[in-house]
C-alpha cells in the first residue's frame, strides 16, 4: 500500500501550532518579500494594522503607516535585503489606523532559500512606546530636579548610614572644593576635614536613631579658605535601594552671621574709641568676679576721669576732646596685658579690670598710665597742651557680695583723688 503523503502545510491552517505560539509570543512578527511586501504578519501587527492577513498580504508599509519615520524604516529594511545585515534598532511608526506614532525596539533578519539567497525579511519588534515616555518622564523630572536643586541657593545632600555621599548639589562641590564626581560615592572622611566630618556623623547617628529632623547652625572652611556659615536641616529618609540615608539643605548664611556679628561687636564696643563699652564692661566684671570668688584669685579695678575735660572742650573744640579721648584710650589699651580689660564706661571715663592682680599690682599699672597720660602730644599746632586724669584703685575684699562693692570703692577713691587735687591715685587703702 502506498504510503499516503503528508499533508502539504496549507498557508493558513486551521490549527496550525506554531502560528498560536508566534501570535502568543507577545511581540509584532512579520515577513516581508524583496519588495518589503507582507508574506506573514501575527497577529498582534494584524491588530495594529486593523486588517486580516489576506488583506495584509501583498502590501507594503506604505499602506499602513504614516509617511513619517517609514523613509527610516525602508532604509533599515533595504540594509537587511540588499547588504544581508541583521539589525537591532529603535522605529518609529505612525499608524493610520489610530494616527498614533508608536515607538519599537525591532529586530530584522535577512530570509534565505535553501540555496543562501536572501528572498526576504524576518522582523520582531516589542512595542516601547511607553516604557519611552516613562524614561522620558523620568528624564525630564531628573533635568527639572537637578536644575532646581542646583540653583536654589543651598548645599543639597544625601548620605547613606554607612557616611557615604549618595548625592550632592553642585554648591557642595563648591563649598568642598572637590568635583562632584568625586564626592558622590565617597565617605564623608574622604571629602570632609576628619574631625567635621565625625562631628556631622555623629549628628546623622542622632538622626538615624530619633528618627526626627534636626537643625543647626554650621561653620565650614572652603576651597578658597574663608569660613562660610550655613543653616543646616537634616532630615531622616530612607535612600533609593530603601536602605536608611538622611538628607540635608544647608543654606548660607555667611552675610547673616557675619552681619549678626558686627552689631554684636557694636552692641559692646564703644563707638568713639573702640574700647568696650559700659554694658560689655559690667558683663565681663560680673563674670571675672564669680570667677575670682571661686577661685580665691585676686582682682582688682582702676576707675579714671580724666581732669578738667569740659574746660578742654571749651577751649579747644568738642573735636579735640574725641581726638583725646581716643588717644588716652590707645594709651591704657597698650599698658594692659591680655585678660586685662579697658572700657570706656562715660564721657570721660574709663575703668580698668584687672583680674588675677591685687591692689599691689595694680598701683603700679595706674601709676604707668598717669605718666604716658601726662606726657601724651594731643596737638601738633598747639604743642603745650597736656591733659591729666585722677585714679581710684581698689582690689577685692573678702566681703564683697558683688562686683558693685568693688566698683564703688574704686570710684570712692577715685573721687578722693579730684578731691586732692586731681592727676593722682588713691587707692581703696589710702581711702579706709
Ligand atoms: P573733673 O576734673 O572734675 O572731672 O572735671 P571735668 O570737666 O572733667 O568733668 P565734668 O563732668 O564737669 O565734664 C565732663 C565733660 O566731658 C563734659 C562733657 O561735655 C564732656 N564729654 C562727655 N562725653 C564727651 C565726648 O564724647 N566727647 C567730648 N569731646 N566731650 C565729652
Ligand atoms: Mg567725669
Ligand atoms: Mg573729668
Amino acid at each position: 500500500m502506498p504510503k499516503a503523503e503528508p499533508a502539504t502545510p496549507s498557508a493558513t491552517p486551521a490549527h496550525d501550532p506554531f502560528r498560536q505560539l508566534l501570535d502568543e509570543v507577545g511581540a509584532f512578527v512579520y515577513t516581508t518579500d524583496l519588495l518589503g511586501r507582507y508574506t506573514y504578519a501575527n497577529r498582534l501587527v494584524l491588530d495594529l494594522l486593523g486588517h486580516p492577513l489576506d488583506y495584509v498580504v501583498g502590501k507594503d508599509i506604505s499602506h499602513f503607516f504614516g509617511e513619517k519615520g517609514n523613509e527610516a524604516l525602508r532604509e533599515n529594511d533595504e540594509r537587511v535585503l540588499r547588504r544581508g545585515e541583521t539589525i537591532a534598532r529603535e522605529e518609529s511608526n505612525l499608524i493610520m489606523a489610530t494616527g498614533e506614532l508608536r515607538t519599537y525596539w525591532s529586530l530584522k533578519k535577512p530570509l534565505r532559500d535553501p540555496a543562501g539567497n536572501i528572498v526576504g525579511l524576518l522582523g520582531i519588534s516589542h512595542d516601547i512606546t511607553e516604557k519611552k515616555r516613562l524614561e522620558d518622564r523620568v528624564r525630564k523630572q531628573k533635568e527639572l530636579l537637578d536644575t532646581v536643586l542646583d540653583n536654589v541657593d543651598a548645599l543639597v545632600y544625601m548620605k547613606d548610614a554607612n557616611r557615604r555621599f549618595i548625592y550632592a548639589n553642585q554648591h557642595v562641590a563648591d563649598a568642598l572644593g572637590h568635583p562632584l564626581e568625586r564626592i558622590i560615592g565617597s565617605l564623608d572622611t574622604e571629602v570632609l576635614p576628619r574631625a567635621l566630618a565625625d562631628r556631622f556623623w555623629a549628628l546623622d547617628q542622632k538622626i538615624f536613631a530619633s528618627g526626627q529632623r534636626h537643625t543647626s547652625e554650621e561653620a565650614l572652611v572652603d576651597g578658597s579658605g574663608r569660613e562660610r556659615h550655613y543653616w543646616s536641616v537634616v532630615v531622616p529618609l530612607p535612600g533609593p535601594d530603601g536602605t536608611p540615608a538622611v538628607i540635608g539643605l544647608s543654606t548660607d548664611i555667611t552675610e547673616l552671621h557675619e552681619l549678626k556679628e558686627e552689631l554684636k561687636r557694636q552692641a559692646s564696643t564703644d563707638g568713639l574709641t573702640g574700647l568696650a563699652n559700659r554694658r560689655s564692661f559690667c558683663a565681663r566684671a560680673a563674670h571675672e568676679f564669680e570667677r575670682s570668688r571661686r577661685h580665691g584669685a585676686p582682682l582688682s579695678l582702676i576707675a579714671i576721669d580724666i581732669d578738667h575735660f569740659k574746660r578742654l572742650n571749651d577751649s579747644f573744640g568738642h573735636p579735640l576732646g574725641d581726638r583725646v579721648l581716643r588717644e588716652f584710650a590707645a594709651c591704657c589699651q597698650r599698658m594692659l596685658r591680655d585678660g586685662d580689660l579697658c572700657a570706656r564706661t562715660g564721657g570721660e571715663e574709663f575703668c580698668v579690670l584687672l583680674p588675677d592682680t591685687d591692689l599691689d599690682g595694680a598701683l603700679p599699672i595706674a601709676e604707668r598710665i598717669r605718666a604716658l597720660t601726662g606726657a601724651l602730644c594731643l596737638d601738633d599746632q598747639s604743642p603745650q597742651l597736656r591733659i591729666s586724669a585722677s585714679f581710684g584703685v581698689a582690689g577685692l575684699a573678702p566681703g564683697d557680695q558683688s562686683f558693685d562693692a568693688l566698683f564703688a570703692r574704686a570710684d570712692r577713691a577715685l573721687y578722693s583723688a579730684k578731691e586732692q587735687g586731681r592727676d593722682r591715685i588713691y587707692s581703696w587703702r589710702e581711702c579706709a
